[in-house]
């Protein structure tokens, strides 16, 4: 690994990190070998798998039969269920040099921010779409417990949490896991949203959730959550999930919703898995800690078209299938073949 150490973030919110080490020859061997790495398919090497965890940096919590441990120098916590750790090859660093700036640009400022690696099984192979019901909530309430740990930090202004599963989504490992982004700014995206939001009398997403539940785009609903595919779908097979109850961020959310919010994560892929054939997806939570106006909403997206050359030069997205038609796949009210 080289000496490289630049962590900063450029003006419209690029974030420059050499850090995770890549070389024009490393790009060039990744279209090369696509989907034959060993470290892609097997638990052969793999770091996340359990009883492999000195392959990666100390983990920061990990939780245990409903408690929460960390590795020390001197013990590292084995038999894990979920297991938390900062990126081996992280975006951010919480240590940016400021000296990485020279040269760099005025408006450039330090990339400062955590990038933490969620594991969410011991066991390689095991998918969410696999999850029990208990095993979702599980994970719901270890995402909200992150989120809280990172929302503590006085910097922090917003924790993104996502992940990317398969090799089309940006997944570089086949081992079940989710990332967090734990940011000092405001994304733009969410600027721009509340700036809408603020000009709103009523909250749009309450409002956008009575209209999608009797939608011909309405999916299903359970206690806690509503599912639908948003009219706007960028790509095929979007979907968004929406708490019934108006919370801000997963900090707010009871057992319950979190509950509701698992059973839903395992329905829609349990659907893309029916439908699409466990498809390559991104799921991401859109959510706020300091802004209690804003509607915690979830979404999903199935990897199944391209981004091309026009979606990038104009921002439109040409999207094949509208989402009522989607949605009627997903409800599986339709066959799959007409
Ligand atoms: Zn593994
Ligand atoms: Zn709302």
């Amino acid at each position: 690994m080289s000496e490289i150490r630049k962590h900063y973030f450029l003006p419209e919110y690029c974030i420059i990190a050499e850090e995770r080490g890549k070389r024009p020859s490393d790009f060039a061997d990744e279209a090369g070998d696509m989907g034959q790495k060993g470290q892609r398919s097997g638990p052969e090497n793999c770091a996340f798998c359990g009883g492999a965890e000195e392959k990666t940096p100390p983990a920061g919590a990990v939780y245990k039969e409903g408690r929460i441990f960390a590795d020390t120098k001197e013990k590292i916590v084995r038999k894990w269920d979920f297991r938390c750790f900062q990126n081996l090859f992280p975006a951010l660093s919480p240590i940016p040099a400021f000296s990485e700036l020279s040269g760099v640009g005025e408006d450039a400022s330090p990339g400062f921010g955590f990038h933490e690696v969620i594991v969410e099984s011991p066991v390689h192979g095991k998918k969410l779409s696999d999850f029990s019901a208990a095993e979702l909530s599980d994970l719901m309430q270890v995402y909200r417990d992150r989120v809280c740990h990172y929302r503590a930090h006085e910097s922090i202004r917003y924790v993104s949490l996502f992940k990317n599963s398969g090799e089309a989504a940006g997944a570089s490992l086949d081992h079940a896991h989710s990332q967090l982004l734990a940011l000092p700014l405001l994304p733009p995206l969410l600027k721009t949203e509340l700036q809408a939001i603020g000009k709103e009398e009523k909250c749009p997403y309450c409002a956008l959730l009575e209209k999608e539940k009797k939608s011909t785009r309405f999916i299903r609903e359970n206690r806690e959550c509503v599912a639908f595919t948003p009219y706007c779908s960028k790509s095929p097979f979007e979907v968004w999930v929406l708490p019934k109850k108006h919370v801000s961020y997963l900090g707010d959310c009871s057992k319950e919703i979190l509950s509701g919010l698992g059973e839903m994560i395992g329905y829609v892929l349990n659907s893309y898995g029916k439908v699409l054939g466990n498809p390559a997806y991104n799921y991401m939570f859109y959510q706020l800690f300091d802004s209690p106006e804003y509607h915690l909403n979830l979404r999903f997206l199935p990897r199944i078209s391209l981004i091309a050359g026009f979606e990038m030069n104009t921002g439109i997205y040409i999207n094949t299938i509208s989402p009522e038609r989607a949605a009627s796949y997903l409800r599986g009210d339709r066959p799959l073949d007409e």
